[in-house]
């Protein structure tokens, strides 16, 4: 067997690391562990505030307040967004953005550690997506790397910035808009995931648009006159069976799917208006744009066809599907085989597989064997699916997403049983293991400037040499503000009384006094202990 020096050697040799670079990231990866406890405050933090997209104000004050003590300036209010900032440490080139999500699900309150659906408060929303723990993540990695760089009087400006409503797909085409990546070389997103991964080419998901189509009629009695109503719900009704009649003859990526967030008001009232709230997916831009003329045409028709007024189509969130640089990702991947997968515990383990069982899914625990750097898709292996407004950011300059383990494998997505590991120890091994290949990526791309050049030839060269980028949103669209404001109002008074307090308990498992990990009782019951 070769010694650690030898296969250290070959390490360096692969990726072209000068010794000091080598030095520089074993020595951050050591800050970055040193800083464990640190990175579960935030993680804790953040769960426990459990914001809905657009209404993140607990969260990032809490962001902003901490980056400023960090010694980073702060711009809020960035893009006419009341929850969104960008906060900027450092002087000169490169300049490396740091990006990650902040909202959550709705009706995915749930106690951490509990393998089975225990709400903390029933209805209210809950890190059902895990976007709590990204940010963590990249200020842990951001705050590493600074010590260093100040240090050694390295040139080089990070920039952290949040995904402000992600579920909305809500806010990163305004940022692009707003000019955010104006003077930035690359852009380090981070997303949490059940195994620590990256990919470059196109996603397998889809772009879209989020459309709210409303429709005005006239009230009557419903029963008394109902000749003289006519009812923009029964306009919502017929655009929909339109939608689903028409949705067989489109093409096998597309994905589409509504809610109605007004249908009249009580039965005997004829509704005067109604809405019907629709995302249309496609796997890019031309294919989204056509969707949308067909989903205007039925609603025009469904206008005629009930005697209502179809108002103008409102824009409420967008997204470019992703395109990742190779460059950066394959810079990652070679830091993600160095840091590796967290060691799990027993305890942990053994509330994976409890959830896993409970959800009627193979038991097989959490990730034990790393991923493989994933090549670029096919076009024919691109199937579609769900979407990340982040494909917005990564058409308009070298982009990666990090994929950080703090989840556990085999979950439905958007759901009550993603929060389940969120606020334990399996999210803050995730959050720290993903810091780490944070931190030291950030160092290559510092301290190896051609790396910067080489991803921006793939970016011109290789992937817009034929796409160009233009916004799904119009001129005269504004970010959907207003959106989750009455339900996050609704629940925040509950929801204060569980807030995190780091002074007081280490965890946020201790202050809710849950043995970890709780699985299901033996009666059935799923209970947890929750106390504020
Ligand atoms: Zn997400």
């Amino acid at each position: 067997m070769p010694s650690l020096h030898v296969l250290f050697l070959v390490v360096q040799a692969a990726t072209s690391q000068s010794p000091r670079l080598a030095a520089l990231k074993q020595e951050v990866v050591t800050d970055v562990a040193s800083r464990a406890q640190f990175t579960q405050q935030m993680v804790d933090q953040i769960f426990s505030f459990a914001e809905l997209g657009f209404q993140e104000t607990e969260t990032s004050r809490y962001l902003v307040d901490l980056l400023r003590k960090n010694g980073f300036t702060v711009r809020e209010g960035i893009a006419g967004i009341p929850t969104a900032w960008v906060a900027t440490w450092g002087a000169g080139k490169p300049v490396i953005s740091l990006g990650s999500d902040i909202d959550d699900i709705p009706q995915a309150s749930q106690k951490p550690g509990v393998a089975c659906h225990a709400p903390m408060i029933e209805g209210a929303p809950g890190h059902g997506e895990g976007h709590n723990s990204g940010q963590a993540v990249n200020i842990t990695a951001a705050l590493a790397v600074k010590k260093i760089l100040e240090r050694e009087h390295l040139p080089g400006t990070i920039q952290i910035w949040p995904g402000v409503a992600e579920e909305l797909v809500g806010t990163k085409a305004y940022f692009v808009r707003d000019g955010l990546f104006k003077d930035v070389d690359l852009v380090l997103f981070s997303h949490v995931d059940d195994n620590l991964s990256t990919s470059w080419g196109d996603v397998s998901g889809n772009g879209l648009v989020s459309v709210l189509y409303s429709f005005q009629g006239r009230s009557a009695h419903a029963a008394g006159a109902p000749w003289r109503g006519r009812s923009a719900l029964d306009a919502v009704e017929l655009m929909n069976i339109g939608w689903n009649y028409r949705r067989e003859h489109l093409r096998l990526q597309q994905r589409s799917h509504y809610v109605i967030p007004d249908g009249g008001d009580q039965p005997n009232v004829v509704p005067p208006t109604a809405s019907v709230w629709y995302y249309l997916r496609e796997l890019d831009y031309p294919h989204i744009q056509e969707m949308f003329a067909l989903a205007d045409t039925i609603a025009r028709a469904a206008a005629m066809m009930t005697s209502t007024t179809l108002l103008p189509p409102k824009i409420l969130g967008s997204a470019w599907p992703g395109h990742f640089n190779k460059v950066i990702a394959e810079t990652m991947y070679e830091n993600i085989k160095q840091v590796g997968l967290p060691e799990w515990t027993d305890a942990d383990q053994k509330l994976a597989k409890a959830l896993q069982r409970d959800l009627g899914v193979a038991d097989s625990g959490l990730a034990t064997k790393l991923d493989t750097l994933r090549p670029a898709l096919k076009p024919n292996e691109r199937t579609g699916g769900g979407s990340d407004d982040i494909g917005d950011v990564s058409w308009n300059l070298p982009t990666v997403t990090l994929r950080f383990p703090s989840n556990i494998p085999r979950l439905p997505g958007h759901n009550w049983a993603n929060a389940i590991s969120m606020a334990t120890p399996i999210a803050h091994k995730g959050a720290t293991a993903g810091a780490k290949v944070m931190a030291m990526t950030i160092l290559d791309f510092v301290m190896r400037p051609e790396l910067v050049t080489q991803a921006w030839d793939y970016f011109r060269n290789v992937q817009t040499k034929d796409i160009r980028y233009q916004p799904l949103i119009r001129q005269q669209d504004r970010p959907a503000i207003e959106l989750n404001r009455d339900v996050m109002a609704r629940y925040r008074p509950e929801m204060r009384k569980f807030y995190y307090d780091p002074k007081k308990y280490r965890t946020y498992l201790d202050q809710l006094g849950i043995t970890y990990p709780t699985e299901r009782a033996a009666d059935g019951s799923c209970a947890g202990g929750a106390t504020p």
